[in-house]
């Protein structure tokens, strides 16, 4: 029995390194998003219900899975941040809650966004002019996804609508060929 254990420790011991050693790929950081789906999606309705100044209430929650660059398993660390936007006044600029969350996250230097998702009732989108089930981020967000590293087509985008919980799933990449038809 001792052997055993000790032989089965050792064996727990080596698997442990190895697998703390190993290079972590886009894909461990999409299968953490997706592990993490329903607290991020907590975080997003927290921001929505808590976060967010309006002057004509329309609220928009996000939150981002974020994680730190490090490309080995043991110093890889992934955390979300959340933000609501900001619209105090019509004569302010406006602060939306997916470019305020990410911005957090790049303070912090969690610079890689794996995956996000967004709160908000959709009101028809000015620039491309498509009505959709839930709110997409606006034009100006999708050019700061454009030319923010950290942001990659790959990007994860969850947009759930508040009331029914009708709910879409996208990359970056999909939702800016969506809106700008191409
Ligand atoms: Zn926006």
């Amino acid at each position: 029995m001792l052997n055993w254990m000790q032989s089965h420790s050792k064996f727990m011991a080596e698997d442990v390194r190895s697998i703390l050693g190993r290079t972590i790929t886009a894909a461990d950081h999409h299968a953490g998003f997706d592990s993490m789906l329903e607290f991020v999606t907590l975080q997003a309705l927290l921001a929505f219900r808590k976060d967010t100044n309006s002057y004509r209430g329309f609220r928009v929650g996000c939150a981002v899975y974020a994680h730190n660059g490090e490309n080995r398993r043991a110093d890889s660390h992934a955390r979300v941040f959340m933000a609501g936007n900001e619209k105090q006044t019509p004569e302010t600029i406006k602060l939306c809650a997916e470019r305020k969350a990410i911005l957090k996250a790049r303070s912090a230097r969690y610079p890689h966004i794996v995956g996000m998702v967004i709160v908000g009732e959709p009101q028809g989108d000015k620039d491309s002019l498509l009505v959709t089930p839930t709110l997409h981020s606006c034009l100006s967000c999708r050019n700061f996804f454009q030319s923010t590293s950290g942001i990659t087509a790959d990007t994860q985008i969850v947009t759930i609508e508040p009331k029914s919980g009708e709910h879409e799933r996208m990359t970056v990449g999909e939702m800016i060929r969506l809106h700008q038809g191409f």
